[in-house]
C-alpha cells in the first residue's frame, strides 16, 4: 500500500475536554505521522464550505453550529494507506455503532459531537488538505 496523506480534524467536543494529546497518541500508535497541525477557530463560512456536501441534510445547521462552538485542531496525517487506516481507528460516525477501542467509541459524546473528522477518500483528502494548508506548512 502506498504512503498517503489524509485530513483530520479534532472537533470542538474533544478540544473542550482537553483530549488533543490522547487522540494524537492514537494516530501515532497506529503508525500515522502528524505532518501538519494547527489549532483554529473556524468561521461559519468556513464550516459551511467544508461540510457543503451535507448542506441539504437536516443536521447541517446544527453541525455547522457545533463545528464553530470552539476551537478545532486541523491536521494532516501521513502513512501507509492513511485514509483507510484513519477511518478504521476513528470508528463509525455514530459512537453507538463504533467498534470497541476506536477513537469515537472511547471519546465521542454523540453522533454529532463525535470528536474527529477524517477524509473518506484519497480524492477528498487532497481537496480537504488544500482547504486548510499551504504546501509549505506540511513537513513530512
Ligand atoms: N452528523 C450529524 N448527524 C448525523 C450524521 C452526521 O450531526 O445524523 C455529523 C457528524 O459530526 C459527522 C458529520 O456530520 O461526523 C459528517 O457526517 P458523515 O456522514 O460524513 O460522517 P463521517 O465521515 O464524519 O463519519
Amino acid at each position: 500500500m502506498a504512503t498517503e496523506r489524509t485530513l483530520s480534524i479534532i472537533k470542538p467536543d474533544a478540544t473542550r475536554r482537553n483530549l488533543t494529546g490522547k487522540i494524537n497518541a492514537r494516530f501515532e500508535e497506529a503508525g500515522l505521522r502528524i505532518v501538519a497541525q494547527k489549532r483554529v477557530q473556524l468561521t461559519k463560512a468556513q464550516a459551511e464550505q467544508f461540510y457543503s456536501v451535507h448542506k441539504e441534510r437536516s443536521f447541517f445547521g446544527e453541525l455547522v453550529a457545533f463545528m464553530i462552538s470552539g476551537p478545532v485542531v486541523v491536521q494532516v496525517l501521513e502513512g501507509e494507506g492513511a485514509v483507510a487506516r484513519n477511518r478504521e481507528i476513528m470508528g463509525a460516525t455514530n459512537p453507538a455503532n463504533a467498534a470497541p477501542g476506536t477513537i469515537r467509541a472511547d471519546f465521542a459524546e454523540s453522533v454529532e459531537a463525535n470528536s474527529v473528522h477524517g477524509s473518506d477518500s484519497a480524492e477528498n483528502a487532497a481537496i480537504e488538505i488544500a482547504y486548510f494548508f499551504a504546501g509549505s506548512e506540511i513537513v513530512g
